[in-house]
This record gives structure tokens, C-alpha cells and sequence, in this order.
């Protein structure tokens, strides 16, 4: 994997710096390297960089660097197309959460029963990963409520728009508040993602590192 510089060049703590090494993240992958200054000063960005980039590093720094352990409410969302890319970006999350005291992270996806999910939501969690279905599915059971979140991570959109999620995806960030973060990342970069981009995002910077489609 190409490398670029070291993450010490960012404002992140001395545990987080040193849970980077102890994962073995000594430099910065160039996806992380182009959008860590921007997604760490808060604003919006559009990122599309090829599988296996590193982009979950990417948007995990940003969301745990807004977070706030001592509050139990949901303040991150990674919406992802699969169960699958979910359980990864869950246990990729929990690694680099890992600096920080006592991160609570739950994945919601279909396919598994939605009662212990909504018991587990009940004891509270600082960021959810989940599909769309699902995540809207504990919307309209309020089970899940989204008034104090403060960073959207739309992960693989390109493949969540093939999915068809658009509508889903619509619905969900119809429930979240107007002033947050959104952080769009993808493989590929069609017109659809452009038109999704458009449609949530405001004033956002881009970085694209892949080839266009
Ligand atoms: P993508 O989402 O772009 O497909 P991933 O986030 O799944 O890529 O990362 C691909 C692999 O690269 C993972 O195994 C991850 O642990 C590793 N990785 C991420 N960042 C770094 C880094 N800075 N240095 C070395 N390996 C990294
Ligand atoms: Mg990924």
C-alpha cells in the first residue's frame, strides 16, 4: 500500500497517535492523508479512493474526534450497504476506539432479530453501523433516535445506490439533524453518487484519489 505522511502530523491525542502504532498504521494512506486535515476541522467532504484505500480509518478519526463518551446518546451514524461491510467497519471502529474511553458501538443490520437490537439500543451507544433498512426500520419504532448525532458516514455509496438505498438512505437522513457532519465515501463515482452527494451535503470538499466511471 502507498503511504504518505505520519498521522502525528494531526491534531489527535497522544493515546490515539499511539494506538495508531500499536495497530501498526505508521504512515497515513493517501486517501487518510487528503482528507483527515478537512474531515478533522469539521467540514463535509466527498471522498471516492479504490477498495482497500484505507477509508475507514478515514471516517472513523473524524466521527470519534466529535464524540462525546459521557453522553449516551447515538452522536455517530455509518450507514453501509451489506452486513458484512458493517460488521467490518464495526470491529475496524472499535479498534481505533480503543484510545478512547469506553466507546460504545452497535451494529444494526436485517437479517438478525430486531428485539436484542432494540434492547441494546435501550442501554445506550455512541455510534451506530448499520444498513438502511434497518436503521429506518428502529426509526419508526423509536427505538433509535438521532436529534444529538453529529457526524453521517455514508460508506460504499456506489454500492448502496445499486442496492437500491436512495430512498432508504432519504428517509434516514430526513431524521437527522440539519446541523452535522456528512461524510460521503465511495469506490466509484457515477452520477448517481454526485446526485446523492448534492442532495445531502452542503459546501462539501472533494478528494478523489480513483479513476472516474
Ligand atoms: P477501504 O474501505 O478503502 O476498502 P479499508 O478501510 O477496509 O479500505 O482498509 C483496508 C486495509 O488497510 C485494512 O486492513 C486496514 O486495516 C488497512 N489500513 C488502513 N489504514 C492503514 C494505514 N494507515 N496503514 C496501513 N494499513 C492501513
Ligand atoms: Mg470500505
Amino acid at each position: 500500500m502507498t503511504t504518505s505522511p505520519s498521522f502525528a502530523t494531526l491534531p489527535l491525542s497522544e493515546a490515539m497517535q499511539a494506538n495508531l502504532q500499536a495497530l501498526g498504521y505508521a504512515a497515513m494512506t493517501p486517501i487518510q492523508a487528503a482528507s483527515l486535515p478537512i474531515t478533522l476541522a469539521g467540514q463535509d467532504l466527498i471522498a471516492q479512493a479504490k477498495t482497500g484505500s484505507g477509508k475507514t480509518v478515514a471516517f472513523t478519526l473524524p466521527l470519534l474526534h466529535t464524540l462525546d463518551t459521557k453522553s449516551f446518546a447515538v452522536q455517530a451514524l455509518v450507514l453501509c450497504p451489506t452486513r458484512e461491510l458493517a460488521d467490518q467497519v464495526t470491529t475496524e471502529i472499535r479498534r481505533v476506539a480503543r484510545a478512547e474511553d469506553n466507546v460504545k458501538v452497535l451494529t444494526l443490520c436485517g437479517g438478525s432479530p430486531i428485539r436484542p437490537q432494540t434492547e441494546s439500543l435501550a442501554h445506550g451507544a455512541h455510534i451506530i453501523v448499520g444498513t438502511p433498512g434497518r436503521v429506518l426500520d428502529h426509526l419508526g419504532r423509536e427505538s433509535l433516535n438521532l436529534d444529538a448525532l453529529q457526524t453521517l458516514v455514508l460508506d460504499e455509496a456506489d454500492r448502496m445506490l445499486d442496492m437500491g438505498f436512495a430512498d432508504d438512505i432519504a428517509q434516514v437522513v430526513a431524521h437527522c439533524p440539519k446541523q452535522r457532519q456528512t461524510l460521503l465515501f465511495s469506490a466509484t463515482y457515477p452520477e448517481g453518487v454526485d446526485k446523492l452527494a448534492r442532495r445531502f451535503m452542503r459546501d462539501a470538499q472533494e478528494v478523489k484519489l480513483a479513476e472516474k466511471h
